[in-house]
């Protein structure tokens, strides 16, 4: 596995996509999601010049931070359950994952320990799928409501993991209602909500994700290798 080689590839395709559709390719960020990977895996990967990573599970995420020696940026994507928040706290920058008030609420609570601030993106569940998190697309513009007061939270825009296709083609609506919902709560123009983030697209359709405007791409396999 060329850890070094598959970033490049990775980055030139975001680039060649950006300019295929008229985006400053700065405005893409690239999260590597190491999730299940080593810590060498990440040392490896920041050493080819990846600054930023995206963790699903709480422990392993912070055995990890803990374990890599180069400094990182860590975002938070996966599942989160309220009683395991503390354990990111001051450790992530960024957590992709929140769909409830009372989640908000506990991230909320852990960050003024600190009288710190962390920036969050509210999860919607597109496809409706039972088997995964998100707050729906209806009930998204009311949670930015109740979260926005918070003040150890910074609402910086939304996420989603839409259903799987094999064909990226056929997730891009799923893309583009994301940005749409995007648009109806920016122009809400709410104090402490920015709509600056959306994190869609990963290994199999990142480059649709981006032509419909992500700007947190999460990339595991492609980089990593299969998990
Ligand atoms: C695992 C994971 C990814 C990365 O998926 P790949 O197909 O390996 O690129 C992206 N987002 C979330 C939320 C994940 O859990």
């Amino acid at each position: 596995m060329d850890i070094a080689a598959n970033i490049a590839t990775i980055r030139e395709r975001i680039s060649v996509i950006c300019q295929a559709c008229g985006r400053d390719p700065d405005q893409v960020r690239l999260v590597a999601v190491s999730k299940k990977k080593p810590a060498a895996a990440i040392e490896a990967a920041i050493a080819a010049g990846q600054p930023l990573f995206g963790e699903s599970y709480v422990q392993e995420c912070v055995a990890k931070i803990d374990a890599v020696q180069r400094a990182a940026e860590w975002h938070f994507i996966g599942a989160l359950q309220s009683n395991k928040v503390k354990y990111l706290r001051g450790k992530v920058a960024m957590i992709h994952s929140v769909d409830r008030l009372s989640l908000a609420e506990e991230i909320d609570r852990q960050w003024g320990k600190d009288a710190g601030c962390v920036d969050i993106l509210i999860q919607v569940n597109l496809g409706e799928e039972t088997s995964k998190a998100g707050t729906t697309a209806e009930q998204a513009v009311e949670l930015v409501r109740l979260v926005a007061p918070l003040r150890h939270v910074r609402i910086r825009g939304l996420m989603a993991l839409p259903p799987w296709y094999d064909d990226p083609e056929q997730v891009r609506p799923y893309f583009r209602q994301l940005r749409q919902l995007a648009g109806q709560v920016a122009a809400l123009d709410l104090p402490n909500v920015s709509m600056q983030d959306l994190s869609m697209g990963m290994s199999h359709d990142f480059e649709v994700a981006i032509e419909e405007g992500a700007t947190l791409v999460r990339i595991g396999t492609a980089i990593f290798g299969a998990r």
